[in-house]
Parts: structure tokens; sequence; C-alpha cells
């Protein structure tokens, strides 16, 4: 997850850039100024959403299935007073913000959860933290959390994500395909992130620099301190040096001149308002509530995962169920369970606690397997048409773990007779450590079938027979 320059930092450092972009800016919005708008319109930074294949309505459902996900597998705060307060405060600020005439559904939730974040799903389903909002100083903190928040989901960031992936796999989408968010976990996953839920939320630099603009211009309409926002990320990377980032860094990654360019906004906007909102009694009232909310049991989120930490599974069973999907048959042992997604097709095994829950509700598959069938664009007969659909996968799957390598170059195999290709990953595993993901990839006519066989690298040896036996037990349907 370290930097990568944004385009926004090419060298001429920030004073060019400055000039750039007021060259860029002024003289059209200038005249404009003259006729129909107020300064605060006239000077403020028009924003583009990026290039996206998917439409506003793409956006709400699969938003809204993520965020269905979410729900049963977060442990939620269950109070009523805290998501009516949250619901009030996000939609006044969602009132400000230019969607285009989209109608959103937005929903604001708060997560019982101390980690420091807050994510927004595509089509507006929010997501707060309460270590989010223990940690704001006051309400225009955590305004300009939500602001943030609201302005990627108003500018589509997340499937804009998807869209580039869709682009560098070649398929139509990646909704429903590779990706379609499956697997009890893939939501939030850090460990082994398969689901398109974790492209949807890691946002590029520039798009930071978007929701932080945004998200002044939103914290100005609604008469907040519109230096809230960024003095919050800062607060919050002050007091964290030297230590473990709050997780919100890692989703939503610092641009370099984070403060700068959102001072440089709040000048454009004609400054800080002299009666500008910064706090509320019912926000003091509120985080009190929080603050005394009891701890989420660990476990308590369902889906099947167990905090991470505990006892490992028990080892495999050499007994044997079978599973028949359209395409394919396979067996795996039966002390194992199945967990199929409808959407995606997607369908993975893992034994009693192979799903695992990190410290920060982040739930991962850590011990099974995962099968799933990546559609092809391009002409399934050319004579590479496995090795580059191979490739792809193993780009999309480096895209959404970070810390996924290779460690071992595509070698064939046959499975069932078909050829395939054998590739050796690691990751850092949920169970501590770093995990071995041995991934064999065949190509079928419903396209690229790839299997994901997951284990920690200190106990995959006890998990090497039993993943060749499920391979070895896969029959293609002719
Ligand atoms: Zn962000």
């Amino acid at each position: 997850m370290r930097p990568k320059k944004s385009s926004a930092n090419l060298p001429g450092g920030p004073l060019s850039n400055r000039r750039c972009r007021s060259m860029r800016y002024f003289p059209l919005l200038g005249v404009l100024s003259l006729f129909l708008t107020p300064d605060a319109f006239a000077q403020r930074t028009q924003l583009k959403p990026p290039w996206n294949i998917y439409s506003p309505q793409t956006d709400m459902q699969e938003g809204k299935q993520f965020a269905q996900q979410a729900e049963k597998q977060l442990p939620l705060c269950n109070d009523a007073k805290v998501d009516a307060y949250l619901t009030q405060l996000g939609l006044r600020l969602a009132a400000k913000l230019p969607t285009g005439g989209v109608q959103y559904p937005f929903e604001f939730h708060c997560v019982n959860d101390k980690a420091i974040n807050a994510f927004a799903l595509p089509g507006g389903y929010v997501f707060i933290n309460r270590g989010a909002i223990e940690a704001a100083d006051n309400e225009s903190q955590l305004a300009g959390v939500m602001a943030h928040e609201l302005a990627h989901v108003a500018l589509r960031h997340g499937t804009a994500q998807a869209s580039k992936a869709s682009l560098a796999q070649g398929a139509a989408s990646i909704f429903g395909g590779l990706f379609g968010g499956g697997l009890g976990g893939a939501v939030l996953s850090q460990g082994v992130a398969f689901g398109a839920g974790s492209l949807l939320l890691h946002y590029s630099r520039t798009a930071e620099t978007q929701a932080d603009v945004m998200g002044t211009q939103v914290l100005y309409d609604t008469g907040y301190d519109p230096r809230a926002m960024a003095q919050f990320f800062e607060k919050l990377e002050a007091e964290t040096k030297g230590k473990t980032p709050p997780l919100f860094f890692s989703d939503h990654p610092s641009p370099d001149n984070r403060l700068a360019r959102v001072d440089e906004e709040v000048a454009k906007l004609g400054g800080p308002p002299a009666n500008a909102k910064r706090d509320s009694a019912e926000f003091e009232a509120i985080k009190r509530e929080v603050l005394a909310l009891p701890l989420a049991k660990k476990g308590a989120a369902s889906g099947g995962a167990v905090a991470a930490g505990g006892a490992p599974p028990a080892a495999p069973s050499g007994n044997f169920a079978t599973y028949q999907a359209s395409g394919y048959a396979l067996k795996y042992p039966d002390n194992w369970k199945k967990y199929a997604d409808s959407n995606s097709g997607e369908v993975s095994f893992a034994p009693e606690g192979g799903l695992l829950q990190g410290p920060d509700s982040h739930t991962a598959l850590a011990y099974g397997l995962i099968v799933g069938v990546m559609p092809l664009k391009e002409d399934a007969s050319a004579s590479d048409a496995l090795e580059n659909a191979t490739q792809k996968l193993i780009d999309t799957l480096e895209q959404a773990n970070p810390s996924m390598k290779v460690v071992h170059q595509a070698a064939r195999l046959r499975l069932n007779g078909q050829p395939g290709l054998s590739t050796y990953l690691s990751n850092d595993s949920l169970a501590g450590g770093q995990e071995t993901d041995w991934v064999v990839t065949v190509l079928r006519p419903q396209g690229l079938v790839y299997f994901v066989c997951v284990a920690p690298q200190s106990a995959y040896d006890n998990y090497d027979k039993t993943f060749s036996s499920i391979l070895d037990s896969v029959r293609f349907a002719l």
C-alpha cells in the first residue's frame, strides 16, 4: 500500500501545478460568475467523475447487495439514537452533494468497531465505525469524514475502479463473474480478497484528492468549517505517527499535499465562513452514548467467520462429500462447509474456523478452496488464451490484495485431462504470518475456471494433500 505518486504531483511541484490549474479553470468560470453564480460557486473546482463503464443503477444495485452482506457480517451498534443522528447528519450533507440528478438511496449505519474507519459502498450505503465517532473532536470533523465518503459515492469512485479492473481483464463486467461479492467476508476482506468489495473500497490517490475537494465543498455548503475534514485526517496521522496507521488510510491513501490542496479549495470558496458550525450539543451526547456502548462480542459477525487468533481448524477429513455445479463436479472433505454465492456463482469450501475475522472485523478465507469462473472476452481458441486469461486473473487478484505476490510462475498441468496452469502466490494471512495461495486455472467454454487453494504457510503441508485430492476429483461437464 505504499504511495504511488499521483499524477497531481508531477515534477514542478505544487506551485506550478496550481498555476496550471488556475489557467485551466479561471477563463471560463470567471466569465460565468459575472452573470449567474455567487463567488463561492465561481471559484470552486469543478470535479469530473472518472471514466466508468457502469451506470448509476449498477452502483445502486451492486452497492445494495454488498451493503446487505456488510450488515450481516459486521457487528452493528444497534443503537437507534446513534443511527438516527448519523442518518440526519448524513442526509443533510448528502443534500449538498452534486449527484448529477441521480437519487441515491442513502443509508447510514454505525458499526460497533473501535477501529477508526468508515466506508461508503456505491449507491450511498455508508458505514461508520464507532471508533471514528469516538476519535472526532467535534461534529464538523465527523461531518468531514462523512462528506469525504459521500464524495466517493457522488464521483462513483468504486465502480470507476471496477471499470479499470474490467478493462484490465477484458471482461464486460467484473460483477457476477470473477467478482460478485460471494464468499462470506469478501466485502471487507484483507487476507484473500477475491470480492469486488475490496476493489470498490481501495481508492487511488487521485480519487482521494477528488473526494477531499468535494468533501470540503459539501462541508462549506452545509455550513460547517470546511477545514474540519482535512484537520481530522491530519490529527489521525499525527496521533498515530510511528504506530500502525488507522485502517481508514489503507482504503483512503493520503495524497501527498492533502492539507495544502484542501486549504487551496477553502481559499477558492472565500475562506472559512466566520459563523461556520463546528460542534453541537447533540454530537457530544452521541459521542458519550457511543463511548458507553458495550464492545461487540468477538465472532459476533455472522457468515461463518470466527475471530482470528483462535485454535486452527480441525484437520481435513479423509471422507469426501460431492459438490455438483452446472459445469463441473468435485469432492471436498466432509467436515468442510460449502459457501455458495448465488450472484457470482463463486463457491468456497472451508473448514469450521477457516473463515477468519481480524481484530478490525475484516474477514477472509484463511483455510480452504475457492472455485469461480472468469468470463472471457477474447478468442478462447488462441494458442496463448490460457496464459493470457490466467495473467489477467493474477493481475486482478494482486490489485485486490496489495500484499499478494507470485512466488512460482505459472507451470503446466492437467486437470481432468484438460490443459491447465498452476501458479503459487503468497499473501498476508489473517491467521498470522504468510499464506500460500495455489491457483489452478483451466479454460472451459464458460470462461477461465479457477481454483484457489488457501492455507497459512506454516500449515500448508497439512492441506497440500487435501487440495490435490480435491483437484484430482474435479470432473468437467462434457
Ligand atoms: Zn477516500
